[in-house]
């Protein structure tokens, strides 16, 4: 016990110092946790993958399902925009853009149910039991699983504390989500951390001044999350959940 206590501080030191050299913030006094959603909350990706390919390939939009896993965090109409020129040379107007993700969404809908994400519920508490403000940032807009965050997450991302796609001009990796998760908060970047499981998430955390946690839950590998610069890199939430009580008493002691 005692050695692993050592081994997440050391893990945790090493983190805090990447953080400090690139911010500039001499310490993290955690207030505020800005968490992600899909494949962070919810083991939801494999759903959204599996849709995104049914609703590209029905538009005769060549792709693979994998590498939907690439664009994950951003909002649907920028997976949209990106994807639409491989077949078709006008882009999408607004109103398209919004048949199709309404279709993106009930294809989802089709789909089994998604579960917690194990470790997630354990990781959420703790940071409640803290006095950590939480908050959510998706780059979502799926109604059928934000609906569901008041049961499996109660108290935690109560209206007024949630910073979905209707809320932001720019997605992800723009800091702008992150960056008005934290106005919700009222805390600034050196009292806030940013927990993600895609790259694409990590870098809007990166860029938005955060410490930024990137939690392993599908099958990126870690190489990615280095480059998009986490400051922290943690193979599972269940892992997570358990360094979280280290970095809580480092990093929060008002
Ligand atoms: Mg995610």
């Amino acid at each position: 016990m005692q050695d692993t206590d050592n081994r997440h501080t050391d893990l945790i030191d090493a983190a805090l110092r990447r953080w400090t050299e690139r911010t500039g913030c001499r310490r993290l006094d955690l207030k505020g946790a800005c968490i992600d959603m899909d494949g962070t909350l919810y083991d939801s990706m494999r759903n959204h993958t599996a849709a995104w390919h049914r609703l590209m390939t029905e538009q005769g939009i060549p792709c693979t399902t994998d590498e939907f896993y690439l664009y994950e965090g951003c909002m649907g109409a920028d997976t949209i925009r990106r994807l639409w020129p491989r077949r078709y040379s006008e882009a999408p107007d607004s109103d398209l853009i919004a048949r199709l993700y309404a279709m993106k969404s009930q294809y989802f809908n089709e789909l089994p149910a998604v579960a917690i994400m194990p470790g997630a519920q354990a990781m959420v508490r703790e940071l409640m039991d803290a006095g950590i403000t939480t908050i959510l940032v998706t780059g979502s807009g799926q109604a059928s699983v934000l609906e569901k965050l008041d049961r499996d997450y109660p108290g935690a991302f109560p209206d007024g504390r949630r910073i979905t796609a209707r809320n932001v001009t720019h997605g992800k990796p723009d800091p702008e989500p992150y960056i008005k998760g934290m106005e919700l908060a009222g805390t600034s970047p050196s009292e806030t951390i940013v927990i993600e499981n895609a790259p694409i998430g990590v870098i809007a955390g990166v860029r938005s001044g955060a410490f930024t946690i990137a939690v392993q839950t599908g099958p990126i590998p870690r190489v990615e999350f280095e480059k998009a610069g986490a400051d922290l890199i943690v193979d599972s939430m269940p892992a997570f959940a358990d360094i979280l009580p280290s970095l809580i008493s480092k990093a929060h002691n008002t």
